[in-house]
C-alpha cells in the first residue's frame, strides 16, 4: 500500500512523501494519532545511502570554511523556525513548549558551536631527515540512529560533527518522534548540497538494516544499552566504526554541608525535567542522613508547585511520558515498588489528565539499594531518595552500577565536592549543577553507558580516520 504523507523523507535533496506504507505518530498528551509518515522501504534506504555516497567526494573536498558557512546557514534556518518546530516537537514528544523551544534553539546553537571546532594537522616529526604529519580525514557515510527523548538535539549531536568533518549522513529518527526531524531536514534543502544529509523514517526494522548495510562506514547511535549491544554486534560484520551513547542510572550525592533548601529545585529538575526521560537525569538521589529530613521536606514542597498537563498549555511544567511502552514500563516499576512495600513520600495528586501517557511525580523514601527502582534506569518521573551515613559509602553505592554516564555532587565546600567527583566512575561529573553539556567538551559513557564520545575535539575525531603522511626530505 502506498499513500502520500504531508511529512516527507529527504533523499538526495528531494522530498519523498511515499514509502512502502505509512506509520502513525501519536500525541502522547492525548493518545491520538496526529500524523502518518512514510515507512521507508529497503530500496529507499539503498537510495539514501547511495545518495550520501555520491555526495561524499565533493562535500569532503570542499574547503572547511565553506562547509562551516553552509552549516551555520542551516542553523540560522532552524532558528528562524523555532516557534513552529517547537510546537510540533511538543505535539509528538510531550515536553512543555518552553522546553521544546529550548531544544530547538539548543540544536541550532550546538551546530554553530561545532562549526567553531577544528582538527588541525598534527606534526609528529619535523627534522632534517623527515616530516611526518597526521591528518584527520572523514570516514564516508555515517548512519545516525536517534531516540525519542530529545529528537532534534540528539540528531544535531551527530549531524554537526559528522558533516563539518566532511562526512555525509543518513539519519533515522525514532518511530515515536519523526515529525520535527523531517521538518528540520526540509530546511536544509538548498543550503546543503543534495545527498549530504538524508533523513529516512519508518519502523524499528530500519535500524538493523542500516547497521548491516555495506554502504555505511560508521554508525552513530543513541539509545538504550540493550539496543546498543545489537548495533555493535551487527556493525561487526562490516567492521563499521561505532559511537554508542547509551543508558544511564545517574546518581546525585548530597554532601552534609549542602544548602538543601537552596538546591532542592535544582535537584527536582535534575530528576524530573522531561519527566526523567533524559539519559543524564538524576535517577538515584543519595542524601547524607544529617540533611535528609530537610531535603525531603523541601523537595515535596517544590513538587507541589509543578503542574502536570498537555505541554502546549500555559503554566505546565511536566507533560506526559512519550510513548505507551515507556508508560507501561514506568508503571510496572511503580507497581513493583508498591508490592515491595516501599514508602511513597510524595505522589502528585489531583489533576492527572485522564487521556495520554501521564504519570504523576513520585518520590520514594529510602527504598532498599537492591530494589528495581534503584538498580534499573527508570527513565520516568519516579525518584528514589536514599540515605547514606558516610561519604565513602555514598561513593561506593554511586559507582556500584553497570552504567557510568553522569553523576552530580552537591556541597558548599567546592574542593571537598571535587575530591568526591574525582572518584566517580562516569563520563561526566557535575559539581553543584547537572546536565550542562557543551559542544566544546567531550561527553560519553563508561561501562555499559557507551563507547566513544560526542562533543569537543574528541567528538570530531570519532568521525575521522587518521592518515599519517611521512615525507623523507630530499636533502637527507
Ligand atoms: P531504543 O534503543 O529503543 O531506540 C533508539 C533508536 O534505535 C530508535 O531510533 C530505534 O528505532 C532504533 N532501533 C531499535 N532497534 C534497533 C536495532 N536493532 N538496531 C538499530 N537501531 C535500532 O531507545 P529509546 O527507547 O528510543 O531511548 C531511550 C534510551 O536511550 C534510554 O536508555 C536512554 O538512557 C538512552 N539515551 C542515551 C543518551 C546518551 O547520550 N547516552 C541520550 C538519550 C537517550
Amino acid at each position: 500500500m502506498n499513500s502520500e504523507s504531508d511529512y516527507a523523507m529527504l533523499i538526495d535533496g528531494k522530498r519523498v512523501a511515499t514509502g512502502q506504507g505509512t506509520c502513525g505518530v501519536t500525541n502522547p498528551a492525548t493518545g491520538e494519532e496526529i500524523a502518518r509518515v512514510p515507512d521507508c522501504s529497503d530500496e529507499q534506504l539503498d537510495e539514501a545511502i547511495a545518495a550520501a555516497r555520491a555526495a561524499f567526494p565533493a562535500w569532503s573536498a570542499l574547503d572547511l570554511n565553506e562547509r562551516r558557512a553552509r552549516l551555520v546557514a542551516f542553523a540560522e534556518a532552524i532558528l528562524a523556525q523555532t516557534a513552529p518546530l517547537a510546537r510540533l516537537l511538543t505535539q509528538e514528544q510531550g515536553k512543555p513548549l518552553h522546553e521544546a523551544e529550548r531544544e530547538v534553539m539548543g540544536c541550532a546553537g550546538w551546530l554553530k558551536g561545532v562549526c567553531a571546532l577544528d582538527l588541525p594537522e598534527e606534526v609528529n616529526e619535523d627534522t632534517e631527515t623527515r616530516l611526518s604529519v597526521t591528518q584527520r580525514v572523514p570516514l564516508g557515510v555515517v548512519g545516525a540512529i536517534v531516540p525519542w527523548n530529545f529528537p532534534l538535539l540528539l540528531a544535531m549531536f551527530k549531524i554537526g560533527p559528522a558533516l563539518v568533518t566532511g562526512n555525509t549522513m543518513v539519519l533515522k529518527p525514532s518511530p515515536f518522534t519523526p515529525l520535527t526531524t523531517l521538518r528540520m531536514a526540509e530546511l536544509s534543502r538548498g543550503i546543503l548540497p543534495d545527498g549530504v544529509l538524508n533523513v529516512i523514517c519508518g519502523e524499528d526494522r530500519l535500524g538493523p538494516a542500516m547497521t548491516a548495510h555495506p554502504g555505511v562506514d560508521k554508525i552513530s547511535f543513541t539509545g538504550s544499552t540493550a539496543t546498543g549491544r545489537r548495533v555493535m554486534g551487527s556493525s561487526a560484520a562490516t567492521l563499521k566504526r561505532v559511537t554508542l551513547e547509551l543508558g544511564g542510572n545517574d546518581a546525585a550525592i548530597v554532601l552534609p554541608d549542602a544548602d538543601v533548601e537552596r538546591i532542592a529545585p535544582d535537584l527536582f529538575w535534575a530528576a524530573f525535567r522531561n519527566n526523567g526521560q533524559i539519559c543524564i537525569a538524576t535517577k538515584r538521589l543519595y542524601v547524607h542522613r544529617s540533611v535528609y529530613p530537610r531535603l525531603k521536606e523541601a523537595l515535596v514542597a517544590y513538587a507541589r508547585t509543578v503542574r502536570l498537563g498537555d505541554g502546549t498549555e500555559q503554566g505546565v511544567g511536566l507533560g506526559p511520558l512519550n510513548n505507551k511502552p515507556q508508560f507501561d514500563r514506568v508503571r510496572d516499576l511503580l507497581e513493583d515498588s508498591r508490592a515491595q512495600g516501599h514508602s511513597f513520600l510524595f505522589e502528585a495528586a489531583g489533576d492527572v489528565p485522564a487521556n495520554g501517557y501521564f504519570v504523576p511525580v513520585t518520590l520514594i523514601d529510602n527504598p532498599p539499594e537492591e530494589a528495581r527502582i534503584v538498580q534499573e534506569e527508570q527513565f520516568g518521573p519516579v525518584l528514589p531518595i536514599l540515605v547514606y551515613e558516610d561519604v565513602e559509602e555514598a561513593i561506593a553505592r554511586a559507582n556500584a552500577s553497570e552504567y557510568g554516564l553522569g553523576c552530580s555532587i552537591w556541597g558548599s565546600d567546592e574542593e571537598a565536592a571535587a575530591a568526591v567527583a574525582a572518584r566517580i566512575q562516569s563520563g561526566t561529573v557535575w559539581i553543584n549543577e547537572t546536565q550542562y553539556l557543551s559542544p566544546f567538551a567531550s561527553f560519553g559513557g563508561w561501562k555499559q553507558s557507551g563507547v566513544g564520545t560526542e562533543g569537543g575535539r574528541e567528538g570530531l575525531v570519532e568521525y575521522t580516520v587518521p592518515r599519517t603522511i611521512v615525507r623523507r626530505r630530499a636533502s637527507a
